[in-house]
């Protein structure tokens, strides 16, 4: 267990974003001092909202590809930053590959640079389409290298070697956490990952969206659950790999038809084809993160759920749920974002090129 003589200052990198932000709350009430950086390429301004204005919370809007502008000291870095559901990296490749490739680096070099520890938020996603079941952090897994989920699963495999390179070459003090499939409020309603899209249906009694025939299981773990499971791994001494999920597993259409019943609908199921590469079966094997961590979740699903469609009922009553810009900090993100604006403009060019010729 890390201690410290002084209040810790921790730099929540992605910390606008779903989990990033309920580890945020998590490590001010543990009496940190909280930097949050996010380029809201995929976060919400409104999920640290509540947290602005407080001497013990800052918000840093920049991208990690970039130089991280936090002075220190720092005792401890959480990289959540990434585009984590597949509409987003599917619509953000190159960004999520490069997040995940020059943007760990540029965050491990930041953690060495101030000696802080460092926590890679890694994915179950590592373990591909997976021929062991459940899911061991010995198992090297079966991705697909070109797929188009590769973007996200291949950056963070990179990532993962990184980080330990890092820790091999340089010593540097890190750990690797694989969180598997997590839920909670503060998901955005269009970010198009099962539950979200799930709760809307059921709550606007639109047809529920079942990619497949729905016998493909997942493993769903309550947020409050999870960003417990990463403040213990990161003040542990351990290094890694830990999966942190809930091994409760259930079909996708079983979790569908709990969420139509919690949320009093009648909407119908309708069968859609799968995407490419979906993984058939997810369940986490938690005996490391029990052993090292003392770790496991408590919250039962139908519990999580309710507290998660309570949420979803308030959000889609806004009358701007994709609000997400942040008022003070217009997001400089620099030399990035010319880049981007480059990419753009190759692409309208190839695009009136593809045009001329057809
Ligand atoms: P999210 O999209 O809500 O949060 C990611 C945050 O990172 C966003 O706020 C986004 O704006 C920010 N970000 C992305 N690229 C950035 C960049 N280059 N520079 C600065 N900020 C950037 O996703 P989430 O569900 O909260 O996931 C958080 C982390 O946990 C991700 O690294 C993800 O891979 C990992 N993870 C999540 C799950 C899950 O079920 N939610 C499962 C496995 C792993």
């Amino acid at each position: 267990m890390h201690r410290l003589d002084h209040t810790p200052h921790s730099v929540v990198l992605g910390g606008a974003g779903f989990v990033g932000s309920h580890l945020c709350d998590l490590l001010l009430s543990e009496g940190h001092q909280v930097t949050c950086v996010d380029s809201l390429v995929t976060g919400r301004a409104a999920n640290v909202e509540h947290l602005l204005g407080r001497s013990d919370f800052e918000f840093v809007a920049t991208d990690i590809r970039n130089d991280i502008p936090v002075d220190g000291p720092v005792d401890f870095v959480y990289n959540m930053a990434s585009p984590a559901s597949p509409k987003h990296y599917f619509e953000l490749p190159i960004l999520t590959l490069e997040t995940g490739s020059i943007g760990t680096q540029k965050a491990l070099d930041f953690a060495h640079a101030h000696g802080a520890r460092f926590l890679m938020a890694s994915t179950s996603e590592v373990y591909g389409e997976p021929e062991i079941h459940p899911q061991v952090e010995t198992y090297w897994g079966n991705v697909n290298p070109i797929g188009v989920r590769s973007v996200y699963d291949e950056a963070k495999r990179y990532s993962e070697a990184l980080v330990m390179a890092y820790r091999r070459e340089l010593d540097a003090d890190t750990v690797i956490v694989r969180i598997f499939n997590t839920y909670g409020p503060r998901m955005r309603p269009d970010d198009g990952r099962a539950l979200p899209a799930f709760i809307s249906q059921a709550l606007s009694g639109d047809p529920i969206t079942i990619h497949g025939d729905g016998s493909q299981t997942r493993s769903f773990c309550y947020v409050e659950d999870l960003v417990r499971g990463l403040y213990l791994a990161a003040t542990s001494g351990e290094c890694g790999p830990i999966n942190l999920g809930n091994p409760s597993e259930v079909s996708i259409k079983g979790f569908a038809a709990e969420v139509v019943e919690l949320c009093g609908s009648t909407s119908q199921m309708t069968f859609h084809p799968r995407p490419q590469d979906d993984p058939t079966v997810r369940r986490p094997d938690i005996t490391q993160a029990r052993k090292k961590l003392g770790w496991e979740p408590r919250v039962e699903r139908a519990d999580g759920l309710a507290r998660t469609i309570a949420y979803f009922r308030e959000e889609l009553s806004h009358p701007d749920p994709t609000r997400r810009v942040m008022p003070a900090a217009a997001a400089d993100r620099g030399p990035v974002r010319a880049a981007e604006r480059r990419a753009e403009t190759r692409t309208s060019r190839r695009n009136r090129r593809d045009a001329a010729r057809r």
